[in-house]
């Protein structure tokens, strides 16, 4: 019973209820194709027993190296209830979830990882939230002991960070483990921005929000894709979507600078009408000059940083490209 199936089957049905509703569950993958099978188990297990009045699983292939994309196909043909998108190259994390939610057609959406660290059958819970009235109910990780330790404490430094320099406030833990509302997928979706932060979007949009406490699990096979070095791009990615303070924080050190750089001048000038000329200085001269082009190169960066995401913005370039979909006969939605 696929969403797709109860639309055109029965075009004419009320709007359902909040005790009934249509559920839609986005699931990104990239090189996954070891969990697949387990995962496609579980959590129609836990689908075909929750109330609902439909379901879909939407799947979005990455760009998967390995045979992902051929089991989503194999999986789809046997099982009505999955759709699936591939994407023509690797467009991250992200673009896959912006995908999925775009392609999403329920009352509910749950967006989930596709490693099984998310378990299917905390859905019930999060879904008896929902009904109770929240609009979002995220899924927060109660530890990170799957983490390497030097992981753990360098996410807690990032969030910590995030709270006092940008706008909004991330939940410490909570993953892309979430159900949204329609109100707030159409929301979600209206964002046009192409440097996408799911953490500080999800956070940006508002609506009542709650949370519900999780164990993650280990991977169920392969490895995280996630590097260092591209946990630290999109660390600066969310730093930089969410807050300006790195580009304001500069006139303050300007003004400083200028300050301190003012007194020392007078002082030497009234050294000099006092002592006379002095030569010798070399150190100090030496000292301000590497300090200050120090400075002066980091501002430059951070400058850099934005002006980049505003080319990237203003290219307007889709977020992500489809090379085929399974499931979707209607007309294509816009990745843009
Ligand atoms: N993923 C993706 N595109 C990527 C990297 C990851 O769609 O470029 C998916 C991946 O298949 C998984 C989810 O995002 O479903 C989380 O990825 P991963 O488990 O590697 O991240 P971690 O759990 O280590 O944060
Ligand atoms: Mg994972």
């Amino acid at each position: 019973m696929s969403i797709h199936d109860s639309l055109d089957a029965h075009a004419h049905v009320a709007p359902s209820s909040a005790a009934q509703p249509r559920l839609s569950v986005v699931i990104p993958l990239y090189n996954e194709s070891g969990s697949l099978g387990l995962l496609h188990q579980r959590l129609s297990a836990v689908l075909e027993a929750m109330p609902l009045a439909a379901y879909e699983v939407v799947f979005v292939d990455d760009g998967s190296r390995d045979g992902t994309y051929a089991e989503v196909a194999a999986l789809c043909a046997i099982d009505p209830a999955l759709k699936a998108i591939r994407f023509a190259r690797n467009f991250g994390k992200e673009a896959a979830m912006a995908a999925g939610l775009r392609a999403a057609s329920g009352d509910v959406v749950v967006l989930m990882d596709g490693d099984l660290q998310h378990p299917p059958e905390l859905l019930p819970e999060m879904l008896a939230r929902w009904r109770e009235g929240a609009m979002m109910v995220t899924a927060v990780r109660r530890s990170r002991d799957t983490d390497p330790w030097l992981r753990r404490q360098l996410s807690r430094a990032f969030y910590l960070f995030f709270r006092k320099v940008s706008e909004v406030a991330l939940a410490e833990g909570g993953g892309d483990f979430r159900i949204f509302d329609r109100a707030v997928v159409d929301a979600i979706n209206s964002l046009p921005e192409r440097t996408r932060f799911m953490k500080g979007i999800t956070s940006w949009v508002g609506f009542r929000q709650e949370e519900v406490e999780f164990e993650p699990e280990e991977r169920a096979a392969g490895a995280s894709a996630w590097s260092m070095l591209r946990l630290l791009r999109y660390a600066i990615d969310g730093l930089s979507a969410f807050s300006t303070l790195p580009l304001r924080v500069w006139s303050v050190i300007g003004l400083a600078m200028a300050g301190l750089s003012g007194v020392y001048g007078a002082w030497l000038v009234v050294r000099t009408i006092i002592f006379g000329i002095d030569l010798p200085g070399y150190a100090s001269i030496m000292v301000s000059v590497l300090f200050l082009s120090g400075i002066q190169l980091i501002s430059l960066g951070v400058l850099g940083e934005y002006i980049g995401r505003i080319f990237t913005e203003v290219k307007g370039r889709p977020l992500f490209l489809v090379s085929e979909r399974i499931g979707f006969d209607g007309p294509r939605e816009s990745s843009r």
